[in-house]
């Protein structure tokens, strides 16, 4: 009888696209043809999943139950994960493997700090800034936050209130404690408490160039780089009603800016969702994932489960509109290729961009209704109807594209999301 994984490899060829699929199964089952090997849980996965944590897994301190069931479905009898999970909250004001472990305990499995993404753990991206003395604004660890990001030299507005004491006039109780020289650029963390300590600072940063202590004959601009996470305008806790979020925070600093200066706040970036830095973010762990768990295929479509129309719908959207334009664009590029008309002033044309083996293809937004969104409540079940009554939430610099807060998919909850989600890629519920 002949040797099956010989010939496996004789058929395929060294080298060859699909070899390194073999030398995995080889590894893996020290045959191409082991018994069991086409059941569907030895299937290596080809999608993913992106979820949201307050509204779809858990509302406050409290696990939503179909999270736990959804949950035993993604595990094997180890308890390891079937396929990639990345957990991506706008959420900030915690470090993050304490929302690992928070989310380990809660879905009864174990997460691990590299799956899950906070509004600014994209900042890890933005090595540019890393050098830079950075006043950061926000509550909770937010400069453990920034130094676990890359950030080496990091002050915050306390510091600021504490060298530049004649600044922040509102509490006249305070009183002042040292003088220092510094040069600032800002990162807004996330909302922070006493708004108007915050704002004012911010401002007189900005105002100054990044030196609060200088005096300027004008205001500079463009001013000094801002980079904020968080862009949403409200959240849900445990109170009936929404309360104010980062995206409030933004809407008062702006309009503090344009009401003094007569120019526009302009951001360096904004991170979170529903921003497409995030999203990449969420692909490259997601990528990773699948490298240490040793599985051979590429991911070639992302599934995002969100209860946030304006940040998870949106920004999964958006990061769907984000892959059709490059792949379009790969593909325009592979016609130029073929027919000898590439840009003569690329570098090199002997072998392709590294972007060139993007493999994902899609990532579709799945709606639950167990947080934000409710199909009983304010917003019209009819999607068009929805989106036209609903008040654009999303930040100033996102476009309100109705097309985009429509989500794929609309389901009761995290189990029937995962449900569908196995249903459309023929995957075994078990
Ligand atoms: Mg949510």
């Amino acid at each position: 009888m002949p040797n099956q994984a010989g010939s496996g490899q004789d058929a395929l060829g060294e080298g060859q696209p699909g070899s390194w699929v073999v030398n995995w199964i080889l590894g893996k089952y020290g045959s191409l043809f082991p018994e069991g090997a086409f059941d569907l849980e030895l299937t290596p996965p080809t999608f993913g999943f992106l979820f949201d944590i307050d509204g779809v897994l858990v509302r406050g301190r409290y696990v939503i139950p179909a999270a736990q069931e959804a949950f035993r479905k993604l595990v094997d009898s180890n308890g390891q994960l079937r396929v990639p999970v990345v957990f991506v909250t706008n959420a900030g004001n915690c470090l993050q493997h304490v929302k690992a472990q928070e989310l380990s305990d809660a879905l009864g499995l174990e997460v691990s700090p590299e799956q899950v993404i906070l509004s600014h753990s994209p900042l890890h991206l933005f090595s540019q800034f890393h050098e830079k003395c950075m006043l950061v604004s926000g509550q909770g660890p937010v400069e453990e936050n920034a130094r676990n990001v890359g950030f080496r030299n990091v002050v915050t507005i306390q510091d600021v209130r504490k060298a530049f004491p004649l600044l922040d006039m509102v509490d006249q109780s305070r009183r002042p404690k040292e003088l220092v020289n510094i040069n600032l650029w800002v990162i807004l963390f996330g909302e922070p408490v006493q708004w108007e300590t915050s704002l004012q600072l911010i401002i007189d940063v900005l105002l100054s160039n990044g030196n609060p202590g200088a005096e300027l004959a004008a205001v500079p601009y463009p001013h000094i780089p801002v980079l904020a996470c968080n862009m949403d305008l409200l959240w849900m806790a445990e109170a009936k009603m929404p309360r104010f979020g980062h995206g409030t925070f933004l809407v008062c600093l702006e309009n503090i800016y344009k009401k003094v200066t007569g120019r526009e706040l302009k951001y360096d970036a904004l991170i979170g969702k529903p921003s497409i830095v995030t999203y990449q973010y969420a692909e490259y762990l997601i990528e990773q994932q699948v490298e240490r768990r040793g599985w051979p295929s590429p991911i070639c479509r992302l599934y995002a489960v969100g209860d946030n129309p304006m940040s998870d719908i949106y920004g999964a959207n958006f990061y769907n509109r984000y892959l059709k334009a490059a792949c379009q664009a790969r593909a325009q590029a592979e016609v130029k290729r073929s027919v000898g008309v590439a840009d003569p002033r690329s570098e090199d044309h002997s072998e392709p961009r590294k972007d060139w083996y993007v493999s994902l293809e899609s990532c579709k937004s799945i709606l639950v209704c167990t947080g934000i969104y409710s199909p009983h409540g304010d917003v019209p079940v009819d999607p068009h109807e929805s989106v036209v009554k609903t008040v654009f939430h999303g930040h100033r610099d996102f476009c309100f594209d109705t097309s985009l807060v429509e989500a794929s998919y609309v389901v009761q909850d995290v189990n029937e999301a995962v449900e569908l989600v196995f249903e459309k890629e023929n995957w075994s519920q078990e």
